[in-house]
């Protein structure tokens, strides 16, 4: 397994801030996984970091790092069997090769199968919960390996039972899919793709929508009318492109993004007495 003292997490968040943890495990099987909490308290999860806002510069804590390591992905019939660390990029790839469609539209949503899983990722048309059978994970209350069905998981919009319950690490997930024609299913998803960088500021940095849109409201709208576009703290600022995306303009902390949120939702509560709540996870 590799290990890296003091880590350089830059590469590691897809908003780029500045951080660094004084130690990072990279397990490639779950033996190892459990190897590395059987030593460590509390070790810091990390999937793609693609809905993470590193909010302290130095972190004595440990990172686990699902990037790049525990990454296999096997096809038996319609069913893709995954390990966290795979992307979501690389999964859509080998659903492609074996035509089967269902995975078209997390074709561009940058993640790790964990992380998907955890924040039930997903688009209005469609929830990663939507192609889920089980996942295997990691229990750290007595340290045994389990399976829950899909059912069980508590999954609601961006939410599940492992965000609720950070003591379980995900390993593995089962993903039921059905056959179809290579063609449709690949123009599905580029056209996925190109509609999403049309509409989303992917020139800088950033981790996706900040925050959950709340019931029958959109959040990009509200920030608009409030004149927000564009409202910066720091090197962090509201996405010109896109009101529901903060950007990492210029070597943004997780502070200044953390305060571009605060005032955004501060404003949101005064004019239209609606609570935004942060979708990214704050660690
Ligand atoms: C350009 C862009 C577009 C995006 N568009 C979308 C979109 O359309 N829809 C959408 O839903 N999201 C979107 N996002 C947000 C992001 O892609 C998703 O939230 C994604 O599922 C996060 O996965 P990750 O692997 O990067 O998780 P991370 O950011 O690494 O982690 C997220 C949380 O999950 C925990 N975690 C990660 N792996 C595990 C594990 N194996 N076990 C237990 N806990 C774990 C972490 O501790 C953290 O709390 C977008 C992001 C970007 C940058």
């Amino acid at each position: 397994m590799k290990v890296i003292n003091n880590f350089v997490l830059t590469n590691y968040n897809s908003y780029r801030i500045n951080a660094i943890c004084s130690k990072a495990w990279f397990p490639d099987n779950e033996f190892e996984l459990m190897d590395v909490f059987k030593r460590n308290k509390k070790p810091i999860i990390l999937g793609n970091g693609n809905n993470i806002i590193l909010s302290k510069n130095y972190y004595d804590e440990e990172f686990i790092v699902f990037n790049g390591n525990y990454n296999n992905v096997n096809v038996q019939e319609n069913l893709i069997v995954a390990e966290s660390g795979a992307t979501l990029l690389h999964l859509s790839e080998v659903a492609l090769f074996y035509n089967l469609s269902g995975l078209e539209l997390f074709y561009d949503i940058p993640s790790s199968v964990g992380g998907a899983v955890v924040m039930n990722a997903g688009t209005k048309e469609k929830e990663i919960k939507d192609i889920l059978i089980k996942v295997r994970y990691l229990d750290l209350v007595d340290m045994q390996f389990k399976e829950i069905l899909k059912d069980e998981i508590q999954f609601e919009y961006r939410n599940s039972f492992f965000q609720k319950n950070t003591d379980k690490v995900v390993i593995k997930a089962w993903f039921e899919l059905q056959q179809g024609d290579h063609k449709v299913i690949k123009s599905k998803m580029e056209e996925t793709k190109r509609i999403r960088w049309e509409k989303q500021p992917r020139e800088y940095p950033n981790c996706g929508s900040v925050f959950k849109r709340p019931p029958g409201r959109f959040v990009g709208p509200m920030l608009d009318e409030l004149n927000m576009k564009g409202f910066a703290v720091g090197g962090a600022k509201i996405s010109e492109k896109h009101s529901g995306f903060i950007v990492n303009f210029n070597n943004a902390t997780g502070n200044d993004i953390l305060a571009v949120i605060s005032e955004a939702q501060r404003r949101v509560k005064e004019r239209f007495n609606v609570d935004l709540e942060v979708e990214q996870r704050v660690i």
